[in-house]
């Protein structure tokens, strides 16, 4: 089923959350045992994320370090079709601009139909670490924009490739990320709107939201996407924090906003234990909130850690 229609078709607030691919060289097990923990809170849809290669510096034979690209997290769209296939969830891939031209991405949107796979999450995809921008593989699409528009154009059965014999539609839906407290790399808050009511316009069909720890930031924005007409349902992420050192690393590589409430409360913590507990707490009151203010669904980061996911889920499922 496609999650648009999970997000208008609901009786109450949906439990979705999202998981990596195993490191390269470990089981797909340790993805199933996260699932196995959480399958109780019957989630409506499971996202898998999607990891592009990186430059590390390894050493060399000369007693340096040398540059090297190295993809830590492949198989997103092989995991995602073994997930469907045993736990009968439908899975939502991450497909991203960085990494692939647009040849490649129509090739991997025919492994997923083929699949069976009919929801994705279309994103730019992360900056380089090393070069501290995003720059697109030659050929390939610099905006998540793009990215939907090319998917939209298969659903309408418009391929590369102009001369095809009777060319099949595909039949994805399509959600986007938006951010409440704006994309990092934007210059202010209603440029990024306006290039996120672009991805609505080119075909995408929901917006699930970056991680916040304030709910006032997450009601505001969507105040904000409505008075812009954005009508799409927009899914609040939510993400527990779990150790101290979240206090400084969340706002540096997210761009998002630690509340002083929060930020108080675990310089309180004696160790990581408690901070670990505390996210919990902070986590259950923002979902507890969200969830009477009737939002479609709410998304949980669970960085493939479920414990604290699960806590939350059932205190509020
Ligand atoms: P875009 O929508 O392209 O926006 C990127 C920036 O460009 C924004 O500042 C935007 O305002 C600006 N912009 C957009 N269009 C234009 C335009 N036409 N002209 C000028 N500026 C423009 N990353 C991964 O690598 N893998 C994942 O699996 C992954 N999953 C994610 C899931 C969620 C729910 C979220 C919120 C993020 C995820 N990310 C993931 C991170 C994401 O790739 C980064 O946040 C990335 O920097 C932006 O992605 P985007 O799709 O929002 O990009």
């Amino acid at each position: 089923m496609k999650v648009i229609d999970r997000l208008t078709q609901l009786k109450s607030t949906l439990f979705s959350f999202e998981l990596l691919p195993p490191l390269k060289g470990h089981t797909i097990q340790t993805v199933f045992n996260t699932i196995d923990r959480l399958v109780a809170y019957n989630p409506a849809y499971i996202n898998i994320t999607y990891h592009r290669e990186e430059v590390v510096y390894r050493p060399d034979s000369r007693g340096g370090t040398e540059p090297v690209k190295v993809r830590r997290r492949p198989g997103t769209v092989g995991l995602a079709a073994a997930i469907q296939q045993r736990y009968n969830i439908d899975v939502v891939p991450h497909l991203i601009c960085g990494g692939f031209d647009m040849h490649e991405t129509e090739d991997a949107l025919i492994d997923l139909d083929f699949l069976g796979i009919h929801n994705i999450l279309a994103l730019r995809g992360d900056a380089d670490k090393v070069v501290g921008k995003f720059e697109p593989k030659i050929g390939g699409h610099r905006y998540a924009v793009d990215l939907v528009r090319q998917i939209d154009a298969m659903n309408r059965g418009e391929y590369l490739e102009k001369f095809m014999d009777k060319p099949k539609s595909t039949n994805f839906c399509i959600g986007v990320a938006g951010y409440p407290e704006k994309h990092p790399e934007s210059p202010n808050f209603e440029s990024d709107l306006r290039h996120l009511k672009e991805k609505v316009e080119a075909g995408a069909t929901y917006i699930v939201t970056q991680m916040f720890f304030d709910n006032s930031k997450f009601f505001n924005f969507v105040e904000r996407c409505r008075s812009m007409g954005i009508e799409v349902p927009i899914v609040p992420g939510i993400k527990p924090i779990s150790v101290r050192e979240h206090l400084s690393l969340l706002p540096k590589i997210f761009g998002v906003h630690i509340p002083e409430d929060l930020a108080v409360e675990v310089e309180k913590c004696a160790d990581n234990r408690q901070v670990y507990e505390l996210g919990i707490e902070w986590a259950i009151a923002q979902t507890k909130e969200l969830k009477n203010a009737d939002v479609p669904a709410i998304h949980f980061y669970t960085m493939g850690k479920p414990d604290n996911i699960a806590t939350i889920a059932g205190s509020v499922f």
